[in-house]
């Protein structure tokens, strides 16, 4: 990574890994129309409670957006980044789009800019991105086949120039559009991050060429996000049972596609409106009608450059120090069998903090004897302690499968009644390490594994 790629990903949660557990992203939802069908995509279903890509609980106008951003901004410190992300296509919605930007360049300047596309509009669109200081672009491609096979079973249409395309004649249209875009970006500097739906039997043995390819025009970042497919959600694969990706494959795809390519594998799939940490979703708390009687001077008064600078600055140290911290036990050897698989707890600034009953989702690590390597997340549909409205409805059965493959749960603090429900599973419970560094703990929980695996056969 060149210096300044380094320094444009070092506060971006989406584009670096260590970033994400300590920095905020807003999605503001300014880009309702798309150019494209996708069968895993349907725009009309709204629920405050649904996370996946979107899905909105409202549509802003662009003065509107400014002045969510600015609120959240004044509260949330740690925002560093705001991407255009739907519910449609960000730049099938060029006017919205880029007034937004303009907003943002004016008023929040020390914001990241994002947007994210499906890139059938990319090309037309380079010197307004450069313009308007937009130096990370996501591209969701989830085939590079010029027969446009794969892609017709993905995209039934797309809609440029004033025509609608239909079957392989779109698919093939929306590669040349992707593929142009996505080279202009690499040219002008912009960091291009890349999004692949893993498609069960549709790309799973395709997408290992989709990330040779894509490295090989100097994309950033590859993101193999698993489809989320559920009758229920009305989307053409759901209603077809196509099925959600499962976690064994996804894994296996993403060690195939990671062999030359960097990965993202933190990517929550957030909604469209999403606010906050990736692991959080604050949406609900920054509805329009919260800041709606707050002018655009008094917003842009509470929102202080001076002091999120400040706070950013403490963040930085903090990381700087838990760096050390998992440095320093980083190089200790440790001599297991095979690796273990572990889930964490966490609600962010790199540590295990987060009681196991509150968790609505698992960090998922691997140590080896050579490193501690991040996985993926895992959700779950509800997490334990969900208040007296949810009594007789008891979701460890259900966690318990989630996590069917993990060896050990690292978290701040779990009941009895849990961790035994966990240990019918065989899943050990760690809580030794509550409000620890994650990398440096699971390196311990390891290296006692190890040795009780020792005395065990020594016994
Ligand atoms: S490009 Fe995005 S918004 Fe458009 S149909 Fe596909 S998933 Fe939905
Ligand atoms: S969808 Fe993925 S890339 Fe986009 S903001 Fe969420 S975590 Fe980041």
């Amino acid at each position: 990574m060149s210096c300044s790629q380094e320094s444009l990903v070092q506060k971006h949660p989406c584009y670096n890994e260590d970033a994400h557990h300590h920095y905020a992203r807003i999605h503001v939802a300014v880009a309702p129309a798309c150019n494209i069908q996708c069968n895993y995509c349907n725009r009309k279903y709204d629920c405050s409670n649904e996370s996946r890509p979107g899905v909105t609980s409202e549509r802003l106008t662009p003065k509107e957006a400014i002045k969510k951003v600015l609120h959240v901004g004044a509260n949330i410190p740690q925002l560093s980044v705001v991407g255009i992300a739907g519910p449609g296509d960000a730049l099938a919605n060029p006017k919205a789009t880029f007034e937004t930007f303009k907003y943002l360049n004016k008023y929040a300047p020390d914001l990241t800019l994002c947007l994210s596309t499906n890139g059938l509009a990319l090309i037309d669109h380079i010197e307004a991105i450069k313009a308007c200081n937009v130096h990370h672009v996501t591209v969701t491609i989830n085939s590079v086949d010029q027969s446009g096979e794969i892609g017709s079973k993905i995209y039934p249409w797309i809609y440029t120039k004033g025509k609608r395309y239909r079957g392989k004649e779109a698919a093939k249209i929306l590669l040349k559009r992707q593929l142009e875009g996505i080279k202009a970006c690499v040219e002008a500097g912009i960091l291009v991050k890349a999004n692949s739906v893993l498609i069960p039997g549709i790309n799973e043995e395709h997408l290992p060429e989709v990330s040779k390819k894509l490295k090989q025009m100097g994309v950033f970042l590859h993101n193999i996000m698993p489809l989320i497919s559920k009758p229920e959600y009305g989307t053409v694969f759901g209603l077809n049972g196509v099925p959600s990706t499962p976690n064994s494959m996804l894994t296996r795809v993403q060690k195939a596609c990671g062999i030359e390519t960097k990965l993202m594998k933190h990517c929550r799939q957030c909604r469209a409106d999403a606010v906050g940490l990736l692991g959080q979703d604050r949406s609900q708390e920054f509805l329009k009608s919260k800041q709606e009687d707050l002018s655009l001077d008094e917003l842009a008064k509470a929102y202080d450059l001076p002091s999120r600078k400040a706070k950013q600055e403490k963040i930085e140290a903090w990381r700087r120090a838990l760096a050390k911290a998992n440095e320093r036990i980083e190089s200790e050897k440790l001599s297991l069998q095979k690796s273990l698989r572990i889930a964490v707890t966490s609600v962010g600034n790199g540590l295990i903090n987060q009681h196991f009953g509150n968790a609505k989702e698992f960090l998922i690590y691997e140590v080896s004897n050579e490193k501690v390597e991040f996985l993926h997340h895992r959700k779950v549909e509800q997490h334990l302690c969900t208040g007296a409205d949810a009594c007789g409805t008891n979701p460890i059965e259900e966690i318990a499968k989630t996590l069917d493959d993990v060896d050990y749960i690292a978290t701040a603090k779990i009941g009895p009644c849990p961790k035994e429900a966990l240990a019918k599973h065989n899943i050990l419970i760690n809580e030794e390490f509550a409000y620890q560094p994650i990398v440096a703990s699971l390196k311990e929980i390891a290296k006692k594994h190890a040795q009780s695996k020792l005395v065990q056969k020594a016994g």
